[in-house]
């Protein structure tokens, strides 16, 4: 194979050039009807003709026969000018990207005055045109603008914008096009018949993907094919593995999934690319593609193999198993999302990330519909359990104007940081040494009965003030309430044996041990649940009231176990860093500021993809989208914490449980 297939059957006649019809029959009118213009731009994508026309305008216009639309092909310039052939004196091809200076421009002006060699035009072909620079131009403004009766100009160019006006306005300017990926197609096949190359279905579609509407650039892909192509010709695994596609298969089951709505299915499929070697972004390119082509299998259910062209009949079948899985409405939305997180993907650190967060959006039910309004119910019932819904604030039992006056206290953090013993994952930043004290009991966590009394000690007792009688807790002055009111989290957990065993859990889990998501259900499975809805009951009360479905401050601070359990299902490291180091300080119902002990780690979680995880744990736990800021806190006032990231992995564990504690719970808190 000597040389390169574009080259082998670069076209010689304006017939032969594919997909510029729009150009090259004006021209070949022209060239019939005597009326040839002295200079041409012709301007397009790249690899679409504009060069190969330019040679066959010369040739045409050369032909001793011509000028003519159909060159003879056998006259001394046609040969000259043939495929392979050692080309003219009298056509000229200036690469202007390295001929575009000032002085190359003299020196074309100076030899176009003399006469040509051998045929009747001296015609100078001018590639990359817009290459030249304005001096340049300027040097062959006058030669354009009067060229002698023997010379001819074609430019072509990518950029036609970038030719100054002045040389524009005096040539006749033909606007080439990327070619369609039928008409390529169709030229492939041809040609490839010719090239006795077996091809199997699919592998066109992929290599007029890949050339992206560039004749050259498809061709380029074909010939490579072809080169490492064995006894069986173009095989689909193998266009697959050497173009990166995504295979079908693959994107079957993450569509499959998407459409069931299955998060867990969904992303192991994206597992699976990445472990695969995938690029998450061609992933993402593939996954529109395929929902723009079920767009379309749901548009015209008759006849789309006439539409998608070289889709193969049996993918024709289960894409549209695929689109009446996903309905008409989620497909445009679920295409919609991943065009815009394409969009917003560029420069991405993070493309596995992008990719995992556009999946998820999908995944969050629409605004109509049937699934809609189920996930959206399950949602609303999720905040009722954190009492985060308006209605049910009374539920909490807090006179919301009392409590408003709380600020938001500090709390005796989370048992979890210091639980290092075990582990030796030592606490690194908490800084709230005060407040420790309940850690130790955590640490000792093994022994249930430690809960209770062992570490707790001071935090404990206010934890079961608060618990004993919430409704009172209120009214506490505020030095004192300020610790236990947020305490009340942990109250119920230390007195409670169940609660402890959260603990126990999250001591687990900060250990390394496998992160508790199921045993909880056996173990403190109620408890837990408890453990995240009984702080609700017993909570401070509303803050400022947020404006987001009802969700504030305390509201998130009470769901905050829920979100840490979704973020370590997430991304562990985040878990870690989070539920170590970030507390809930505010929510306006718009921005969620987490308080960190350190500049140094607030900057390590701004730095991070932290703030897009919690972000999204907060739209897949509450649906509530906000914006997630690091805030370098004091440690004096940093206290401000929810329930302890403790209740983390046991509190993710189910959610039927916690969906039957609050109920009791809420009505509780509020009667005491
Ligand atoms: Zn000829």
């Amino acid at each position: 194979m000597a040389t390169a297939l574009y080259r082998r059957y670069r076209p010689e006649s304006f017939a032969d050039v594919i997909g510029q019809e729009h150009v090259t029959e004006p021209l070949m009118q022209a060239l019939r009807t005597g009326r040839v213009n002295h200079a041409y731009l012709f301007s397009g994508p790249r690899g679409c003709g504009k060069t190969t026309s330019a040679r066959i305008l010369a040739r045409c216009l050369n032909c001793e026969q011509g000028p003519t639309p159909e060159p003879c092909g056998t006259c001394q310039s046609c040969v000259a000018l043939a495929r392979g052939g050692p080309g003219s004196v009298d056509v000229i091809e200036i690469d202007a990207a390295s001929h575009g200076g000032v002085d190359d421009a003299r020196d074309l002006r100076e030899r176009a005055s003399y006469g040509p060699a051998q045929s009747r035009f001296k015609i100078y072909i001018i590639d990359e045109a817009h290459m030249v620079t304005p001096q340049g131009f300027n040097a062959l403004l006058k030669i354009v603008e009067e060229p002698p009766e023997h010379v001819k100009f074609v430019f072509a160019t990518t950029e036609p914008e970038k030719v100054i006006g002045t040389i524009r306005s005096r040539t006749h300017h033909y606007p080439f096009r990327l070619v369609p990926p039928a008409k390529l197609t169709a030229y492939m096949e041809r040609l490839l018949e010719s090239e006795h190359v077996a091809v199997q279905p699919g592998v066109l579609s992929f290599v007029t993907r890949a050339g992206g509407g560039s004749v050259r650039d498809s061709l380029s892909v074909l010939d490579q094919l072809i080169a490492g192509s064995g006894p069986d010709g173009l095989t689909y695994d193998g266009a697959v593995s050497l173009l990166g596609f995504t295979d079908g298969e693959l994107l079957d089951s993450t569509v499959d999934a998407l459409a069931a709505g299955d998060g867990a299915a969904t992303f192991r499929q994206i597992d699976k690319v990445i472990e695969s070697g995938h690029d998450p972004r061609r992933f993402i390119e593939d996954l529109l593609e395929r929902l723009r082509d079920l767009i379309i299998v749901a548009a015209v259910p008759d006849g789309v193999s006439q539409v998608l062209r070289g889709v193969p009949e049996d993918q024709l079948e289960r894409m549209r198993v695929q689109q009446s899985a996903f309905g008409p409405g989620a497909l445009s939305r679920a295409a919609d999302i991943v065009n815009t997180g394409l969009t917003e993907m560029t420069g991405a650190t993070a493309p596995r990330l992008q990719l995992e967060l556009i999946c998820a959006r999908i995944l969050l039910p629409g605004s109509s519909g049937e699934q809609g309004y189920a996930a959206r119910l399950e949602r609303l019932e999720r905040r009722l359990d954190v009492g985060g819904v308006p209605s049910a604030s009374g539920g909490l039992g807090m006179p919301s104007g009392s409590a408003t006056a709380r600020p938001p206290a500090p709390t005796s953090p989370p048992v979890g940081p210091s639980a290092g013993p075990p582990a030796g994952v030592s606490a690194p930043a908490r800084t709230v040494s005060d407040y420790t004290p309940p850690s130790s009991g955590v640490s000792g966590g093994a022994s249930h009965a430690a809960g209770g009394m062992g570490g707790g000690g001071r935090s404990n007792v206010e934890a079961v003030v608060g618990r004993g009688d919430s409704g009172g807790k209120a009214s506490q002055p505020d030095g004192h309430a300020g610790p236990g009111g947020p305490n009340g989290p942990n109250g119920p957990n230390g007195p409670n044996g169940p609660g402890d065993a959260g603990r126990v859990d999250a001591a687990r889990a900060e250990a390394g041990a496998p992160p508790v998501v199921a045993p909880p259900e056996s173990v403190g499975g109620p408890s837990a649940a408890a453990s995240s809805s009984a702080p609700g009951t017993g909570a401070t009360g509303d803050a400022p009231a947020g404006s987001s479905g009802g969700m504030d401050t305390d509201a998130i601070r009470r769901a905050w176990p829920n979100v840490l359990g979704r973020i370590f299902t997430m991304r562990r490291l985040t878990w870690t860093f989070v539920s170590q180091n970030a507390q809930v300080t505010s929510f306006d119902g718009r921005t969620l500021k987490l308080g960190i002990a350190t500049a140094g780690l607030t900057q390590t979680f701004r730095s991070g993809n932290h703030a897009d995880i919690v972000r999204q744990a907060l739209i897949d736990e509450l649906g509530v989208d906000a914006v997630v800021d690091g805030v370098h806190v004091e440690a004096a006032q940093q206290a401000p914490v929810a329930p302890p990231a403790g209740a983390v992995p046991a509190a993710t564990a189910d959610p039927e449980p916690s969906a039957a504690g609050p109920g009791p719970a809420g009505p509780d808190g509020a009667e005491a």
